[in-house]
């Protein structure tokens, strides 16, 4: 197995580090409820999806 030689330097691991940061997930408005949801995705406010109720809600 590959052992590395030399210590990374915290410079260098935070150089590498300058590339991991959060995605913000995609958001649209609901056409139904006008909540915010996720694209493709059912509903979770009115259970919507493509203009007819997918899941049923109380
Ligand atoms: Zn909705």
């Amino acid at each position: 197995m590959a052992v590395p030689k030399r210590r990374t330097s915290k410079a260098r691991k935070h150089k590498r580090r300058t590339h991991w940061k959060l995605a913000v997930p995609g958001l649209v408005s609901c056409p139904q409820c006008h909540e915010a949801k996720l694209p493709h995705r059912v509903c979770v406010h009115c259970g919507y999806y493509k203009g007819r109720a997918a899941v049923e809600t109380e």
